[in-house]
């Protein structure tokens, strides 16, 4: 394991890579460093590499980290995503901690999120989904995502702006493949759809062993956490 920035380097290298076989715009695709359980001096490092963009998966440690962040040098240029689930009584504290939320698996959320969103500027939000029809798992099941969205599309607040997934875990990053093409496959459906006042622009798809094929199957938000930060030991 390199510095987080050498970390930082190598990521932009392999999505660079990954945008080149699959003819894409390198600009089209944002990492999200993913800094549950790591301290809030190694953001500090990484923003220090140039990151801006962070995950968290829960409010709580969200909480604690974003002060101590903001507090340090280059901290202010923090932006803040939550990728994990939300429990109705966080709703009101991500509102204001997060600049998107990742994870809207339920409608009922969608809902929280719409009543307690700062008005009037609408909260950007993604559905999941749950392409791997694992019961453990969060997220919609495929066949339910579009008629969830059209319950969802008119809530004030909030405002849809694409897919995420959390694949099964697989051996290797190839297997992978299908669950991406399958959440890539749904958005565009859905954009032929055409639901007033959402947007598919945005998939969330790809972590640390797999994001460069979730690159090349069109992840517009990659959400890479071990591969920067060095492993976790907590089991979050
Ligand atoms: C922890 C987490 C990640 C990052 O996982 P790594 O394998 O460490 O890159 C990505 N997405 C979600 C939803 C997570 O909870």
């Amino acid at each position: 394991m390199g510095t987080v920035s050498d970390n930082l380097r190598h990521i932009h290298q392999q999505i660079a890579l990954a945008c080149e076989k699959s003819a894409r715009d390198p600009g089209q695709v944002r990492l999200v460093a993913v800094s549950k359980t790591k301290p809030a001096s190694a953001v500090l490092e990484a923003l220090a590499g140039g990151q801006r963009l962070f995950g968290e998966n829960r409010v709580q440690e969200a909480r604690d980290k974003i002060p101590l962040v903001a507090a340090g040098q280059g901290g202010e240029d923090a932006q803040w995503h939550l990728i994990g689930p939300l429990q109705r009584n966080k709703v009101k504290e991500a509102v204001q901690l997060f600049s998107l939320v990742h994870s809207v698996d339920s409608t009922a959320l969608a809902e929280a999120l719409s009543k307690r969103a700062v008005k009037p500027r609408p909260l950007p939000v993604l559905i999941q989904v749950n392409v791997g029809r694992e019961p453990q798992k969060k997220g919609f099941m495929p066949e339910q995502v579009q008629e969830a969205i059209e319950q969802m599309a008119s809530l004030d607040g909030i405002r849809i702006r694409g897919l995420m997934t959390v694949p099964p875990v697989v051996a290797e990053a190839e297997e992978a493949r299908p669950y991406f093409r399958a959440l890539a496959q749904l958005a565009h459906t859905l954009e032929g759809v055409g639901i007033q006042g959402v947007e598919m622009a945005e998939l969330s798809m790809g972590m640390s062993h797999d994001y460069p094929v979730a690159v090349e199957e069109g992840a517009t938000l990659v959400r890479v956490g071990s591969a920067l930060f060095g492993a976790r030991t907590s089991p979050l």
